[in-house]
């Protein structure tokens, strides 16, 4: 079954990106342009029966991404899978025998967690923290703001792009295009996650690969494609799609179940609630009548 993604015209997206805290829309320009004169284009989908790798996390949006791929697209699509939980793990191995007996799925690729070494995974835990960077994050409601580590994600492309190579050289596969599934939501507050990082990423690849073919960008935020999603649409793509949303991972925790009141959690119960879609994930927290207000206070403590 196609599903179509709804489309904005360019000039739209480009006044929702001017809003961005993190944006940096004369950096995306200069890149454009010197893709633009390197190769013709900025990005374009590879033709039908091509090769992509995915970035997959076993969350809800490169799940939607990758059924979308295959379905919509008929790309043979290679997920590329950083291990860095069990619950994600538990996703992406759900999925990948929902989907095994489509023509364009191939095994994902699971590369051990790239971050889970002893001094990152510190990180996780508030016992673990400097006593003054706790000083330093704490809020006035005396809860801690966890640090997190901004380019986390922005080193995941380049792994991808050795795994295209490995394709290339043990299955002669040649594979240029590195997809996501980031969200327009997620740029505005996630710095490695504008468009701004996403065409430097790309750009860096052309670079350190010395191949001006190489690709990087999301299915759901590319104004080339003239998409730009949020979180809410995905999950409606991916009901229309049939597919069981509760079994996908979006929660920060290592719990379990989603706790339900993580900031990733929030999004999640956002996206189900803004897209009218019945959200039969089991939370660890269950709602009260004041979750707007907790929602509220959660984001201020965040982003405010
Ligand atoms: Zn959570």
């Amino acid at each position: 079954m196609k599903t179509l993604l709804p489309t904005k015209s360019k000039s739209a997206i480009r006044k929702e990106l001017k809003k961005r805290k993190y944006e940096n829309l004369e950096l995306v320009e200069t890149i454009e342009k010197y893709l633009k004169k390197k190769r013709g284009y900025v990005f374009k989908m590879p033709k039908r029966g091509s090769p992509v790798i995915l970035l997959l996390s076993g969350g809800l949006d490169s799940v939607v991404v990758w059924k979308l791929l295959m379905d919509t697209y008929h790309l043979h699509v290679y997920p590329f899978v950083n291990k860095s939980s069990p619950q994600e793990y538990r996703s992406v191995a759900f999925f990948s025998k929902q989907f095994q007996s489509l023509r364009y799925f191939h095994e994902p690729f699971f590369a051990d967690d790239l971050l889970s070494n002893k001094g990152f995974a510190t990180l996780m835990r508030t016992n673990r923290i400097h006593p003054q960077q706790l000083l330093a994050n704490l809020l006035p409601d005396g809860t801690v703001k966890m640090p997190s580590i901004k380019s986390i994600q922005s080193i995941l492309p380049y792994f991808a792009a050795a795994y295209a190579q490995l394709l290339q050289y043990s299955h002669n596969i040649i594979c240029r295009t590195i997809l996501c599934g980031i969200t327009s939501l997620d740029g505005e507050v996630v710095p490695s996650q504008t468009l701004a990082s996403i065409r430097c990423t790309n750009l860096s690849l052309c670079l350190v690969n010395a191949d001006h073919e190489w690709q990087y960008a999301s299915l759901l935020f590319e104004p080339e494609l003239y998409h730009s999603l949020s979180k809410d649409q995905s999950v409606a793509l991916g009901r229309d799609m049939g597919l069981p949303l509760d079994k996908t991972w979006s929660c920060h925790l290592r719990t379990r179940k989603h706790c339900g009141e993580c900031i990733a959690c929030i999004y999640r119960k956002m996206a189900f609630m803004k897209s009218h879609t019945l959200d039969t994930t089991t939370y660890l927290h269950h709602d009260h009548p004041s979750l707007i207000a907790r929602i509220k206070k959660r984001l201020t403590n965040w982003f405010g």
